[in-house]
This record gives C-alpha cells, structure tokens and sequence, in this order.
C-alpha cells in the first residue's frame, strides 16, 4: 500500500514559493482531484491541508460504491493513490491549517497558520466534520469511550458492548464495521427506520451482532474513568433508562468546514457553500467542491466529480 504519510524531507527538496495560479484548500477527494486536473491543465498549483492529505474519507474502512474497484477498497488506500497520482502532475502539498481567505483585487490571499499564500484563483474544498450530539458527558468522555471514527477506535473494542448513534449511512456502515470486533452493537435511532441505504440496512438486520432501539435519544453520557453507560430517553414517552455500553460512536451527521469563510463567499444557513453548476461561489475566482459545498449527494464520487469541475472553471477563470 502507498503510504499516506508525506516524507517532510520531500516537501522541503521542492521549489517554495508563496504565490500560485491555483490555491486549493482541503485535501480530501474534492480537493484531491481538483489538484490533479489543476495540475494536469498545467496551473502552478498548491494544495494546502491541515494533516495529511486523505480527507474524511480516508478513515473509511471500505469503500465499495466509488467506480474503480469490484472487490472494494479501503479508504486510506484509495485516497493514498489520488494523492500519489495528483503530485505526478506536479501538484505541490503543504501541511498548513488555513485560517481565513480574503480579497485583494484580482489576488485571493490565504491565510494559515504557517503563512500567507497567494493565488489568483481559490478552490475551497474543506470538507466537513462530524457533528456532537451535544449531551452532557460527550465532551468529558471524549476520548475515554466517545468516539467519532470506528475505523481508528473499533478495534479497542473487542468483545466489548457498544452502541452507535444515529441512523443514517455512516451510523449502519459504521457499526457493521464495529460489529467485527465487539461482543454486541446497539445502534440507537431517534426514529424506527433508518435513513441509511437499503443495502446497508439489510446487512445490519441481517447481523446477529446488531441490535437496534428505535426512537430513543441519547439524554447524557455517564462514567467513571470512562464511558459506563447512557441515560437514553424515549422520544415518544419521554421515559429515561440506563444503557450498559463500554462505548458510544456518534454519528449523526455532519458540519461544513466553513467557519473562516463567513463574509467572504455566500453559505446557506447550515454554513454550506453555495454554487452554481460550475463549482463557482457568488466570488469570481473562488470556487468550491465536495462535502463543503451544498448539495444533495455527499459521496466520494461527486465530490471528485466536483473538483474535476472547479479545477476546470479555475483554468477558464485564469485565462479570462
Ligand atoms: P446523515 O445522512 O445526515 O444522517 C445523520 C443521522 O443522524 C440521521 O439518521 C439523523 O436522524 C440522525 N441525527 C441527526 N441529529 C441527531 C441528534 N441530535 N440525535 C440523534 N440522532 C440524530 O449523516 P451521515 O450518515 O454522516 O452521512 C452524511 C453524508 O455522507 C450522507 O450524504 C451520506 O449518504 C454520505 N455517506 C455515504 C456513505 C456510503 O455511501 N457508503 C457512507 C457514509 C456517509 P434522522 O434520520 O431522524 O434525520
């Protein structure tokens, strides 16, 4: 497997300049495959990301609904060949966590905490992270029994008890992954069906690992050293009762990366970018892709298809 794991040494060996004709921000698939296509086009192009470059994808155990692989794929290795394939057309890579972007005439700077870059055209591609439930005990026991990747925590829990919150496509094909190793997953779903795929609800009912509590809320998340047990509510009676658990993966869904960008480019009220068909924000010169962007189908897929795009509407932008 190609390592993902930038060789600093490598980074360092190549030319450092701070001005570019593309800067992309994110290096998830949407930002990825915008840096190859950028790259390929020929743009002097920058891809700046915060770890390494992979995105949230990247933690997925197996991808099996992106085009290229029968068997599946897992993640870090699908991501680890874009990036290989994107710096083969010369896309340069920094590690920087970008803190604001602003505007200067035709010259769009990016600000991080390693510096200033300068590009005259911007493709904001930052995914987005996963959103807190938001009870008591969440923060506290982070770490310590509350997790939000069963890729990178799954395996501490062998033969244990765990439950899963939410009932979309994360949360089933998460808990299909965690029921490899625990004793027993309890997947715990404000309503009594799930919104996750049909595929992935008939393997999770067809596993004798899953167990399912319909229209419970998670009220607190209790412990000593670590996670204990969750006081769960019942939506319907509003009745509270302890469950058991030696962990709790939350997955209930996700927030745009976009707190940099307020005032900057248009969001919808969740803080979703807003675009047009061709990737291009309400900024000339500022376009953005994948997961970030408001859409109906947050997928692997469309967000590569997205950067393909702003990579394209960057390079007719430029020679405007
Ligand atoms: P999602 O589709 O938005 O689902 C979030 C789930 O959490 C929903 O079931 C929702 O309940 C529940 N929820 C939301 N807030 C809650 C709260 N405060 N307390 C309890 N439950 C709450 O999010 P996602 O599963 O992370 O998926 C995000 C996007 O990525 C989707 O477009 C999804 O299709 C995509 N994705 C695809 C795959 C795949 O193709 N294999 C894998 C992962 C993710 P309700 O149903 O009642 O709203």
């Amino acid at each position: 497997m190609i390592g993902l794991q930038l060789q600093r040494e490598e980074l360092e060996s190549q030319p450092r300049t701070t001005s570019y004709e593309v800067i992309v921000l994110g290096g998830g698939p949407g930002g990825l495959t915008a840096g190859l296509y950028a790259s390929r086009a020929g743009l002097r192009t920058l891809l700046l990301e915060k770890q390494v470059p992979g995105g949230q994808v990247a933690t997925t155990d197996l991808i099996e609904n992106y085009p290229c692989c029968p068997e599946g794929i897992s993640g870090s290795e699908l991501m680890a060949r874009i990036t290989a394939q994107a710096r083969r057309f010369g896309l340069q890579t920094e590690n920087a966590a970008v803190q604001g972007l602003t505007i200067d005439g035709d010259v769009r700077v990016v600000h991080t905490d390693r510096g200033d870059f300068q590009a005259r055209a911007v493709i904001i591609a930052t995914g987005a992270h996963p959103a807190m439930i938001g009870v008591p005990g969440e923060e506290k026991f982070r770490s310590r029994g509350v997790s939000y990747c069963a890729t990178c925590d799954g395996p501490f829990y062998r033969d244990r008890t765990v439950a899963v919150v939410g009932g979309g496509d994360s949360a089933v094909q998460e808990a299909l992954f965690l029921a490899r190793f625990a004793a027993k997953v309890v997947i715990i779903h404000r309503r009594e069906t799930l919104r996750a795929t049909a595929v992935l609800q008939e393997r999770a009912f067809a596993n004798p690992k899953i167990e399912f509590l319909w229209n419970r809320t998670v009220a607190a998340i209790e412990g000593g050293d670590a996670v204990e047990r969750l006081i769960l509510q019942d939506t319907r009676t509003g009745v509270e009762s302890a469950l058991a658990v030696d962990g709790v993966f939350v997955y209930v869904g996700q927030r745009p990366n976009t707190g940099f960008l307020r005032g900057v480019v248009a969001l919808d009220p969740q803080g979703y970018i807003l675009t047009d068909e061709e990737m291009r924000t309400n900024v000339p010169g500022i376009l953005a892709a994948g997961d970030v962007r408001r859409k109906t189908l947050r997928q692997m897929v469309t967000a590569t298809g997205d950067g393909a795009v702003a990579a394209h509407s960057a390079d007719l932008y430029l020679a405007g």
